[in-house]
């Protein structure tokens, strides 16, 4: 069996229409969407995931500002430019971008942000609405998962997902959406005492794991719907997922590419939740 490819670039340029054109409604009644964004350093990763993000509002009519401080600057001057954009009417949406230096609170940091303008999902109090059920901003990367899954109308109830990552951004927020949707959830570490138990019955397996090809299609169930979270640069610069695609994609039923497969849709659930944002903010108005 050769897998079925979920197209995240597909997916995304399909989900930016419908965003530019909400975008554009909205800026036609006086709100244009706005999100800004702060760089810390100069983290050449972190530079390429906002440059796309930055680029990605521009396509979509999506105003975005851009604040870069240099990787010595005082936690303070971040702070303050975050309290002063939490002031602001006309920005919709915050993202700082992870990781700070590691003289930074990022915990701090993520909490300063107000959560009416959390567009990442990651303040404690969107996460825990999320876990309750109550209207959030859900992480960007589970939410693009979550939309993928729908893209090839996969049965969520009942189904058995397996998670392999427990992190703040992806793991937990994922097996959240998941268990939220009526799957029965598993979630896989690096204390799993048999990973490939669990993978081996996993209707839905999503790795998050940051381990170049980590999982092989030995250990996946045949016909299952594989995500690939996963972003790790090999050493000859080109850039691979979590999953061993090749040989994955002889026993599943669906896979996810990388590139090409959720980190689009990363960018596009921000996106999303900044639109959201623009247009709660004009209801209120
Ligand atoms: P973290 O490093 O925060 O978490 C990795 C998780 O994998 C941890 O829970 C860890 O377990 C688990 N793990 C590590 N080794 C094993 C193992 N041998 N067996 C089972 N589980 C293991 O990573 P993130 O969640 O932030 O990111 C995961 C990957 O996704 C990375 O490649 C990252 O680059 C990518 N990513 C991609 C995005 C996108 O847009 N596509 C967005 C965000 C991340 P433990 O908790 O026990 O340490």
């Amino acid at each position: 069996m050769t897998a079925r490819i979920i197209d995240g670039n597909a997916l995304s340029a399909k989900l930016r229409g419908e965003l530019a054109a909400k975008a554009a409604e909205l800026t036609a009644k006086g709100t244009q969407p706005c999100l800004a964004v702060i760089l810390v350093g100069g983290d050449p990763a972190s530079a390429v995931y906002v440059r796309n993000k930055v680029t990605g509002c521009e396509k979509a009519g999506i105003k975005s500002l851009k604040f870069e401080y240099a990787q010595d600057t005082a936690p303070a001057d971040v702070l303050g430019k975050i309290a002063e954009l939490n002031a602001d009417p006309s920005v919709h949406g915050i993202l700082v971008q992870l990781p700070l230096p590691k003289h930074f609170d990022e915990k701090a940091v993520l909490e300063a942000i107000s959560v009416e303008k959390d567009v990442d999902g990651f303040h404690a109090e969107n996460v825990g609405r999320l876990s309750q059920g109550q209207e959030a901003f859900i992480p960007c990367t589970p939410n693009g998962v979550m939309e993928m899954l729908k893209s090839i109308e996969t049965p969520l109830r009942g189904a058995e997902a397996v998670v392999i990552g427990r992190s703040n951004i992806v793991g937990k927020p994922m097996a959240m959406l998941l268990t939220a949707a009526g799957a029965t959830v598993t979630v896989c570490h690096s204390g799993t005492r048999d990973l490939n138990f669990h993978t081996r019955r996993a209707d839905i397996l999503v790795a998050a794991i940051g381990k170049p090809k980590f999982v092989t299609g030995d250990m996946v169930r045949p016909g299952a719907v594989v995500i690939d979270v996963g972003i790790n640069r090999l050493p000859d610069g080109k850039l691979c997922g979590d999953v061993d695609f090749d040989s994955a994609k002889d026993v599943a039923g669906a896979i996810t590419p990388v590139p090409g497969g959720v980190g689009p849709m990363t960018i596009t659930m921000l996106l999303a939740n900044t639109v959201e944002s623009a247009s709660r903010a004009a209801r209120k108005a």
